[in-house]
């Protein structure tokens, strides 16, 4: 009898073997060296995975209780290989030139990069499959556990519990050692998949020589054999058509989705002429695999106690028989088919959580982007290596959860209708243009809604409790709701019965939500790259005629240089080749057009890229243009915040030039001010120094001065003075003004008044001549709120400025009052003479402008200044009115005061 410790040392030298040989791999991959690590063979040995510990042990299990029903989990993928090798060539072809990683990435990469459906693909992928790896761990357990019994004198009985939980921790290891080496874009582990060509051949050798055998061994051949089968309950077992059919359909459409298998198939695969080869070869080993199920199931049947499990016949059988050789063979083979499936699931599985799930909430949390792609690496191999730990864990937790007690068949059965939910969506997304990202989100969900009322919920059998009641009775009673009689079907075989309901309503739904919905521009594309792969991945770099869809080109033009741009261009076109509507034809001519087009908005290898994508040649994914597209935006976005920011530059600086005029012309003024002051000031002061000496002197010298001389030099000091004080007085107030210091005493006031008083102050004191004065006193009649003796200082001015420079024989004034509409007056001051020429009328408004140097009325320039100012303080302006004969000024006031002006 084989020791057990033995057995447990052959197990951990094969494990050690199955590393060397992965590592062995690598090393030889990572220097070139791929040679025959990237034969047909190696792929079609890796497609083997398939055969879990389900197949190796639990095929006979199942033949044991169905007969030939169990032939339904070869004949599916015999099916897909032979008859739809054209969908699995798609799948390939669209693998590559997308470099799509997993079923989520696909699902989600031909709708539009939807996170939403890569999340969803994910959790169905993960609850699909977490009791699939439950179920591995179990079988090595179990498989242990055999030789445990069979061997009572061995000192250790093994501990399931242990036992898993090693294999778990083992496989995890592997897994991350093998399956996060690179992040290389094509995803391939030639590690792994060495390794796991190797377990193929092993489990092959394993399960044919128990075969081998149970029909020469222990039984007398092949003729024997088939007596002995005739004579078995085993062929007495009632076929159910109807089951049998949809059990091939159901493991058809799992070879195709099941995530371990899409890893296997699309992702790790190197060249499609693979496919050919393995086209013929998986069904034969297949064959091989399932040539000595029944023999073996029938003599195990025959030969050991009624309580042994059925399930185990592969070991039971050769240890029975003390052939411990052949067990230990067959040990390594179950070991090799749990731990292949496990390892490859682990890797699938963690690079969708990795992708869909950590990725995302990672960046998400990450605001100012992932901007060193070293950063992003060393994140990316974490998450990967953190989700494969976490799958194995999930795995451990559920075989614990549920003690490992049912039977192998019904948990494969379960995962694998999970997992064909994503069917219609995948095939809809390769087939049909029209297939959208609601349609599929839609699809998904309610597949994987009803496979977990059907199957899911039903499984958990009386250890839920409340499942018998739901089963019999429906939720709250609903008995059209019963999850195995859903609407009233009866009589149905659950499995038939949830998997035909499941995908029926999923596929329903999906047609639905896409032809209702409308899919977005990323989505059509996609849906053009992936539904016609083929005439756009050649390899061809010029532009061919015809390989191109008209609308493609439309929606990616639109969005690269505008909608209406867009259409002119292709209706000019469509036009020059004589066609109706808006669609041209893809010329290669308008593709080199258009290419030429496109490349002045986002350059020309980009546009070249793009239009590649659509037109054929190149190879770049739509996550490729969209990054691209993204860079542009944001370049543009920063070009834009520059040409802000340069402009707020160059607008400060503007100011700031300004600033500096205003006070350079300030400090000028300043200057020019200062010294007509001095000039002004010095004029008087001059005359009254010269003549206050004559007198002072007069009085000294022997000559008295006469009387009259006395008089008139004093005379002239006086007003020399008054002039000087009227000047001082002048200079006060027009700082005053000019300060904003000044308080006005806002009264109500009658117009009319204000000209009265001000004609009054300027009649007397004047020399004879007599000034004519022509004026509407009714029109003057208007109620005014303003600063009654401001008002008069300006009007007063305006008068005396009229007697003093009106040159004419008959000075005449004429003031003339107009209520506007907006509730101004305007008061005009005009004269008739000579006026003011244009060149100056400009200038008379400011300090001290005189238009000739005689002080003849002792003006120093500085009256219509204040006037200004007054008028400014009151609301109003006052103008110059050119074109009057004579001089004429403006004046506009507000008639009501506003507080706060
Ligand atoms: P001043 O105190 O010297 O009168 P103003 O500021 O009142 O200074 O006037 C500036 C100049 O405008 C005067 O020197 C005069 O030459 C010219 N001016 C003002 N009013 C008239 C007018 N009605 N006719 C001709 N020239 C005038």
């Amino acid at each position: 009898m084989l020791s057990f410790n033995l057995l447990v040392l052959a197990c951990l030298s094969y494990a050690v073997f199955l590393f060397a040989v992965a590592f062995w791999a690598e090393k030889r991959a990572e220097r070139g060296q791929l040679g025959w690590l990237r034969s047909s063979a190696i792929y079609t040995l890796s497609l083997s995975i398939y055969c879990t510990a389900w197949t190796f042990y639990g095929a006979v299990g199942y033949a044991a209780r169905s007969g030939l029903e169990f032939a339904t989990i070869y004949m599916g993928p015999t099916m897909v290989m032979i008859g739809w090798w054209w969908i699995l060539r798609k799948l390939v072809r669209i693998g590559r030139t997308q470099r799509i990683t997993s079923v989520a990435d696909l699902i989600s990469s031909r709708y539009g990069k939807s996170t939403t459906l890569g999340v969803l693909v994910t959790v169905l992928a993960v609850v699909g499959t977490t009791p699939y790896i439950a179920l591995q761990l179990q079988s090595v357990a179990l498989s242990f556990a055999v030789f445990g019994v069979a061997n009572p004198g061995g000192l250790v009985v093994p501990d399931l519990n242990n036992t898993a939980l090693w294999v778990a921790a083992g496989l995890a290891l592997f897994a991350i050692l093998f399956g996060t080496r690179n992040l290389d874009a094509n995803e391939r582990h030639h590690g792994v998949v060495t390794a796991i060509a190797l377990e193929a051949v092993v489990k092959f050798l394993g399960l044919v020589g128990v075969g081998i055998f149970v029909v020469w061994g222990i039984g007398d051949g092949v003729g024997d054999m088939l007596t002995r089968i005739d004579a078995s309950p085993v062929s007495k077992v009632n076929i159910n058509g109807t089951r049998f059919i949809t059990l091939t359909i159901l493991s058809g459409a799992a070879f195709l989705t099941l995530p371990r298998m899409f890893q296997v198939l699309v992702v790790e695969n190197a060249e499609e002429r693979h496919l050919f080869t393995a086209g013929w070869a998986f069904p034969l080993y297949l064959f091989g695999m399932s040539l000595f199920v029944i023999p073996i199931a029938v003599v195990g049947l025959d030969v050991l106690p009624a309580t042994s499990n059925p399930d185990m016949f592969v070991l039971t059988l050769p240890l029975k028989y003390d052939q411990q050789g052949l067990a230990t063979l067959s040990f390594l083979g179950g070991f090799s088919s749990a731990t292949s499936m496990v390892i490859v699931a682990a890797i699938a599985l963690s690079t969708m959580v990795s992708n869909h799930i950590v990725m995302p909430i990672w960046l998400s949390f990450r605001k100012d982007g992932a901007t060193m792609s070293g950063d992003v690496r060393s994140v990316v191999l974490l998450s990967r290596r953190l989700s494969i730990a976490g799958v194995l864990a999930l795995g451990y937790f559920y075989f614990r959860l549920s003690g490992g007690s049912e039977a192998l068949a019904a948990i494969g059965m379960i995962s694998f209708t999970g997992i064909a939910q994503v069917l219609p969506a995948m095939l809809g997304g390769i087939f049909w243009r029209g297939a959208t990202r609601t349609g599929a989100i839609a699809g998904l969900l309610v597949g994987f809604t009803v496979w977990a009322y059907t199957m899911f919920l039903p499984s958990f059998g009386d250890a839920a409790g409340f499942t018998e009641t739901l089963l019999a009775h429906g939720p709250f009673g609903a008995r059209l709701l019963r999850p195995q009689a859903l609407f009233g079907v009866m009589g149905v075989d659950p499995v038939v019965h949830a998997v035909v309901w499941s995908l029926a309503l999923n596929t329903g739904a999906f047609l639905l939500g896409s032809l209702v919905s409308f899919p977005r521009p990323v989505e059509r594309l996609q849906g053009a790259q992936f539904v016609n792969v083929f005439d756009h991945s050649g390899s061809t770099r010029s532009w061919t005629h015809g390989t191109a869809e008209a609308e493609d080109l439309l929606v990616m033009a639109q969005r690269i240089i505008g909608a209406l741009e867009a259409q002119k261009l292709f209706q000019a076109e469509a036009e020059a080749q004589g066609k109706q509507g808006y669609l041209p034809d893809a010329t290669p001519q308008f593709l080199e057009r258009l290419e030429r087009e496109l490349a002045g908005s986002v350059g020309a290898a980009t546009a070249h890229a793009m239009l590649g994508q659509i037109a054929g040649g190149i190879v770049v994914s739509v996550e490729d243009l969209m990054a691209v597209a993204d860079e542009t935006a944001q370049m543009l976005e920063h070009s834009s915040q520059l040409e802000q920011q340069s402009e707020e530059l160059a607008r400060t600086a503007r100011k700031l030039r300004e600033a500096n005029d205003k006070l350079t012309e300030l400090s000028i003024q300043k200057d020019a001010f200062l010294s007509q002051i001095s000039h002004e000031l010095r004029t008087p002061m001059t005359s009254i120094r010269a003549f206050s000496e004559i007198l002072r002197d007069g009085g000294q010298s022997s000559e008295p001065m006469d009387s009259e001389s006395l008089t008139r030099f004093s005379g002239i000091i006086h007003d020399e003075a008054r002039r000087l004080t009227r000047l001082l007085d002048d200079l006060l107030d027009l700082s005053v003004l000019e300060n904003g210091q000044v308080s006005l005493n806002w009264s109500r006031t009658n117009l009319h008044d204000v000209i009265k008083r001000a004609l009054e102050a300027t009649a007397q004191g004047l020399e004879g001549r007599d000034l004519l004065i022509e004026r509407n006193a009714l029109s003057e009649h208007i109620a005014i709120e303003t600063d009654t003796d401001r008002l008069a200082q300006v009007f007063i001015n305006l008068i005396a400025n009229v007697r003093k420079y009106c040159a004419n024989e008959v000075p005449t004034l004429r003031i003339t009052v107009r209520r506007l509409l907006n509730d101004h007056i305007q008061i005009d001051f005009s004269d008739n003479g000579i006026g003011i020429p244009e060149h100056k009328q400009s200038v008379i408004f400011e300090k001290f402008s005189r238009l000739s140097d005689n002080a003849k009325a002792g003006g120093a320039g500085l009256g219509l200044a204040i006037c200004r100012e007054i008028v400014t303080n009151l609301g109003g302006r006052i103008s110059y009115l050119p074109g009057q004969g004579g001089a004429a000024f403006r004046i506009d006031l507000p008639r009501v005061h506003h507080k706060g002006r």
